[in-house]
């Protein structure tokens, strides 16, 4: 069975939300499909503090907050619903989605606001540590390792922010980065110097993540000097792979698998708009996810009426 849309949203963080309620609120056919429950990335951040009109509130329930404003304005929102893959149709213009599931959907528009997934540091233990002690989420895991010393690899606003919020269970965490500077922003990075409980590793390089049955230690080399760092767990931030390669026709993108956009979002194929995570620009933020969003289902609007307009005609 096919279901025909105007617009397909891929992706239920703040950018496919967004573009949710902007196209359902145009009273244009949309569904937003997420393959796990709504909020993306927001669902991996404890406090939100850097939302205009929000000083702080809990990344879950901003999730929350969005998924309900977009589903007040008749957005159909399906959440645990995977995305296998998004092709063209064989008229070169028709967006085909097929589900996990086996179903498919088709619409005129798409919007491609799939995020992306963590980085993985590929050195030996961490695959085979993972859930035992190896994690990607301080919010979803940080609750286990109650008095325990942590490791946290990475040197941007999610090593550095993350670490820090670990410092509520952890005994003490050690933020270890590949080299001296730091791209986080330097507010984060106060914040952590002044946390009597973290300290910083510099110009390490991860070499293995040890243990038996659980993490028991973190592998590095220091200044060519091996150092062995007894550890309860491994939290990595090291950045993010974007989702891009569900798409199945070839989109421009950037050297590493971001798509490019123009001004309006959209990408080098017609129909197809690119917003939030999975866009290659300067910053993954809340407010600028957003935007893309808004901005993605504004010109998504406009082709849809014309492609109806012009089959009226
Ligand atoms: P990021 O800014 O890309 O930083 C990744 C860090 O991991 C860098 O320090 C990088 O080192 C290091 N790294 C990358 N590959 C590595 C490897 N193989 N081994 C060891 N270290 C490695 O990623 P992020 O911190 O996940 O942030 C992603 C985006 O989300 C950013 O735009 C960020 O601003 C945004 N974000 C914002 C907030 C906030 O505003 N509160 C919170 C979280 C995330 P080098 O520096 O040496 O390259």
């Amino acid at each position: 069975m096919t279901s025909e849309y105007d617009v397909i949203i891929v992706g239920g963080g703040p950018a496919g939300l967004a573009a949710g309620l902007y196209t359902a609120r145009m009273d244009l056919k949309a569904v937003l499909l997420d393959r796990g429950p709504l909020g993306g990335q927001l669902l991996n951040t404890e406090l939100v503090e850097d939302y205009p009109g929000f000083e702080s509130i809990l990344g879950a329930d901003l999730a929350v907050k969005m998924g309900d404003h977009s589903r007040k304005f008749g957005l159909e929102v399906r959440d645990f619903e995977p995305v296998k893959e998004v092709d063209l149709g064989a008229d070169g213009t028709t967006k085909v989605v097929r589900l996990e599931s086996g179903e498919e959907l088709t619409s005129r528009a798409l919007i491609m606001a799939a995020g992306g997934l963590p980085r993985y540091l590929e050195v030996p233990g961490e695959k085979e540590f993972w859930g035992r002690g190896v994690s990607y989420c301080a919010v979803c895991d940080g609750a286990f390792f109650k008095g325990q010393e942590l490791a946290v690899i990475g040197g941007g606003d999610a090593a550095v922010e993350e670490g820090d919020f670990l410092t509520r269970y952890a005994s003490k965490v050690y933020i270890v980065h590949r080299r001296d500077q730091f791209r986080a922003q330097p507010i984060l990075l106060d914040r952590a110097h002044d946390n009597p409980k973290i300290e910083f590793i510099t110009d390490a390089a991860v070499k293995s993540i040890a243990g038996d049955g659980k993490v028991r230690a973190l592998n590095y080399e220091r200044h060519g000097r091996p150092v062995e760092l007894p550890v309860g767990g491994v939290f990595i931030f090291i950045g993010f792979v974007p989702n891009s390669k569900l798409l199945k026709m070839h989109v421009d993108h950037d050297e590493a698998g971001y798509l490019n956009t123009d001004r309006n979002m959209q990408t080098s194929v017609p129909g197809i708009w690119a917003v939030g995570d999975v866009r290659a620009q300067l910053t993954k933020q809340i407010a600028t996810a957003v935007g893309d969003g808004t901005t993605a289902a504004v010109a998504a609007s406009a082709y849809v009426t014309s492609l109806k307009d012009a089959a009226r005609r």
